[in-house]
């Protein structure tokens, strides 16, 4: 069987491995429109920016490839899936038969509706080509202006205020990383931000963008007509899942390529995994995950129903890191589901239990990695945890994970 893998990122070349490990004997080909080696992009936000060290990133080097037999393909971006034929279409006008296809397409950066955001000098960070020029340009830099108080906003801003830049987050909403984390995690961090002398302005919608031309600084204009100068001014406000393809391609789509509880497009010849895929989710509803765990389970999981053609249910305990500046931000479960949350620490908050129903559903934790790792084993387990025995364990999760 010829596996064709659409995208050469975290899940794809995670799907090549696990093939390979799993005892797939056919051909892999990984199709994707980046240059070079396939890397990781968590660093992009952290260690690159200090270090600068590309090759840091790799995932696999070029010899895995070699070894393993997994012909890859690099600068080479699929325009179009011919279901009927079973083969997909390059830009170039090159076709690639499969027998079956992967989609891990990715997602690429939301570009928020905001006059002048698309103005060359406005930067986004998605790709290390994306990486290397603000690098670059955070060395000549003396102000930063970061549009979208999320993740890589954030852990942008710390490393940007820790090579001596001042930066000013601008954030639409009330508070920071609202999507993914508790009030009381958005408290610790803006705390924390604004400690280490980043301005953080909360219910601060960006209006405008300006970048006058011969001037070395943009403007970011808030909806309340006040102005913040910066010489670097990044856009960091969500993705988009990468769907074209397979809606043009007739697939069913809605915030990413839906795929049912073995990963399968209502297509059995065509799969998809990581960011570009919304996949079943506890309480029923269809989620799409922007996790390295996301993409690299949703991987091992598909590459056993690939090889041993048993249609087993996906059900990993989604988890998530961010580092920004000192401090390790790790996440067990969703705590988007919960209707109650219980902090720990006094003044500043080290874990928050999320319940639903007064079941344990999501674990954050800073700078807490033995409670983190509890947390993972707990929420992976048949049984439900309930608030009680958590209290009961003196709220110590290594206690009750033993
Ligand atoms: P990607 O790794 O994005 O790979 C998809 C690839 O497909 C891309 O190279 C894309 O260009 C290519 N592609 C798309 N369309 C086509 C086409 N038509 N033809 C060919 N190729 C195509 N996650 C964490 O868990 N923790 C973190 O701390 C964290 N930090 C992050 C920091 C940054 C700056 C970024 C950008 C992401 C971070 N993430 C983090 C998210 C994590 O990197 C992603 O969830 C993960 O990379 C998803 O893997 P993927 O394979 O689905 O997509």
């Amino acid at each position: 069987m010829r596996i064709v893998i659409v995208g050469a990122g975290q899940a794809a070349v995670q799907l090549a491995a696990s093939l390979r490990q799993e005892g797939h004997e056919g051909e892999i080909v990984l199709l994707g429109d980046e240059p070079g080696l396939p890397y990781q992009r968590p660093p992009l936000s952290k260690a690159y920016m200090k270090e600068g060290d590309a090759d840091r990133l790799i995932l696999k080097p070029q010899s895995f490839f070699e070894k393993n037999r997994i012909e890859r393909r690099e600068s080479l971006r699929v325009k179009e899936i011919d279901r009927a034929g079973r083969q997909v279409t390059s830009e170039t006008g090159e076709t690639i038969a499969y027998d079956h296809l992967v989609l891990a397409t990715g997602a690429r950066n939301a570009r928020p509706p905001i006059e002048g955001a698309d103005h060359e000098s406005v930067v986004e960070l998605r790709t290390l080509a994306h990486a290397a020029d603000i690098r670059d340009r955070l060395a000549r830099s003396r102000r930063a202006v970061i549009v979208g108080g999320g993740f890589i906003g954030l852990e942008f801003a710390a490393m940007a205020e820790a090579a001596g830049v001042a930066t000013t987050v601008v954030e639409a909403g009330p508070r920071l990383m609202a999507r993914a984390v508790s009030p009381a995690i958005s408290e610790r961090f803006k705390a924390f931000h604004r400690a280490a002398g980043t301005e953080v302005l909360l219910d601060a919608p960006a209006a405008r963008i300006l970048a006058p031309t011969g001037s070395a600084a943009d403007r970011v204009v808030l909806a309340d007509g006040s102005e913040i100068m910066g010489d670097l001014v990044m856009v960091a406000t969500g993705v988009k899942p990468n769907v074209e393809l397979a809606e043009a391609a007739g697939l069913a789509v809605l915030n990413g390529i839906t795929v049912d509880e073995s990963l399968s497009t209502g297509d059995e010849t065509i799969s998809a995994i990581g960011d570009c895929a919304s996949v079943p989710g506890p309480l029923g509803i269809h989620l799409r995950l922007e996790s390295v765990q996301a993409a690299t389970d949703q991987a091992r999981h598909l590459a056993r129903r690939l090889v041993t053609g048993c249609r087993e249910t996906y059900q990993a305990v989604p988890w998530f890191w961010s580092d920004q500046g000192s401090l390790k931000l790790q996440i067990a479960g969703l705590s988007q589901g919960a209707d109650h949350f219980h902090s720990l620490g006094e003044e500043t908050v080290d874990t928050v239990f999320g319940f639903r129903a007064g079941t344990l559903v999501s674990v954050e934790t800073v700078n807490q990695p033995g409670q983190h790792m509890a947390a993972r084993k707990l929420l992976a387990g048949e049984t439900p945890i309930s608030r009680e025995a958590i209290e009961a364990a003196g709220f110590d999760l290594r206690a009750l994970a033993k």
